[in-house]
């Protein structure tokens, strides 16, 4: 019979341009999403930001400050793994050469890792899968980093990235959205070739699938045009829900930063772009989205699915624990929804038991003499 794979990856990381306390923004949504997901055995694989996290460990020795988020960073990824969670890497390659001063991290403006060279994508790959496997190796010997999800969807030009996933033991790779495109970093996703299925990216073009699949498997972020209604409300909701909390977000978002700080969006443009493109254009997200919201996209993309004959499709969720704080009750009874709605035709998997299903059966994506 067929069967949706549901995979939760959640981007856990601070805001993009370096703002927010680790406590704040990751530990504490990050235990609430996981004791959510639990009532519904629900899997969430937690796709940590590492260039933060090496931040931290380089200033750690001379700053008590962060000292104590990287401690945190470490004892969460632990409690990840014993809750019954994935652990997987994510990058925001900005944190690369960044300062630290005053309390404020000034970071680049180059957020798409694509845009770095071989040598700097290798080492800050192989890096941060060599922390991630030490940290979680000693009390879970089977661990290995099988995916990656791209900081700021980056991933163009992809044929220096690709080789070093690869190199590094990458399996399963995301960040690819039909229509996504963020002129200021060099992205271009307009003419994927495969909008909703797995498939085995060529070698130096992402976009395009290949004839052979000895490249890690993309899993693109399957596309969502929420219709007028629900986009409405959603639009609404987020009025409503600054208005209400107004004032209270934490100190660490919302702090008189230095403007320079502040100021740093270099992903912006990219709203810009969706706005123009009708209809509306996005994928499947938890995040700071109603109930209504999250019902209706997951119906819209599983309907969209159903018409494929593939007897196993997973289904790609990003969710940012960091936008969670006011819409718990929300997620909450999404999951009810769904494991109510969808019971014999949906199951929980994470990246780790999506990778050893891809090595047995390869042909869960798609390769180009397939079409
Ligand atoms: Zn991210």
């Amino acid at each position: 019979m067929k069967k949706f794979v549901i995979l939760i990856e959640d981007d856990f990381e601070v805001m993009g341009n370096g703002r927010g306390n680790v406590a704040d923004l990751q530990y504490l949504p990050a235990l609430s999403f996981m004791n959510i997901a639990n009532k519904y055995n629900a899997k969430i694989t937690f796709m940590v930001d590492i260039a933060h996290k090496l931040m931290l460990e380089k200033l750690s020795p001379d700053h008590p400050e962060l000292d104590i988020q990287n401690t945190i960073l470490d004892k969460t990824i632990l409690l990840m793994k014993s809750m019954g969670h994935d652990v997987q890497l994510h990058l925001h390659p900005q944190w690369l050469n960044s300062r630290y001063k005053d309390g404020h991290f000034y970071l680049s403006e180059k957020w798409n890792i694509g845009l770095y060279d071989q040598q700097e994508q290798k080492d800050l790959i192989q890096g941060s899968v060599n922390h991630l496997t030490q940290l979680l190796g000693k009390k879970y010997p089977e661990y290995s980093v099988c995916a990656f999800k791209a900081g700021s969807w980056g991933m163009q030009p992809s044929a220096t990235l690709l080789a070093a996933l690869k190199e590094a033991g990458i399996n399963i790779v995301m960040g690819v959205r039909e229509g996504l495109q963020i002129p200021s970093q060099g992205l271009d996703y307009r003419m994927l070739e495969e909008k909703y299925l797995p498939y085995y990216p060529d070698s130096n073009d992402i976009t395009k699938l290949a004839e052979n699949t000895k490249n890690p498997v993309v899993i693109p972020m399957q596309p969502y045009a929420p219709d007028l209604g629900t986009f409405s409300r959603y639009a609404l909701n987020q009025v409503v829900t600054k208005l209400r909390y107004k004032n209270t977000s934490s100190y660490y978002e919302a702090s008189a930063a230095p403007q320079q700080v502040k100021a740093l969006n270099p992903i912006n443009d990219s709203k810009i772009f969706s706005a123009a493109l009708r209809p509306y254009r996005t994928h499947l997200k938890i995040g700071n989205q109603p109930l209504s919201y999250l019902k209706s996209s997951f119906d819209d993309v599983i309907r969209e699915l159903d018409k494929r004959d593939d007897a196993r499709i997973p289904i790609l969720i990003e969710s940012h624990t960091k936008q969670h704080h006011h819409y718990y009750d929300d997620i909450d009874r999404f999951f009810s929804y769904i494991t109510n709605k969808y019971e014999s035709k949906i199951e929980f998997g994470d990246m780790t038991s999506f990778s050893h299903e891809l090595k047995v059966n390869p042909g869960l994506a798609r390769v180009k003499s397939a079409i």
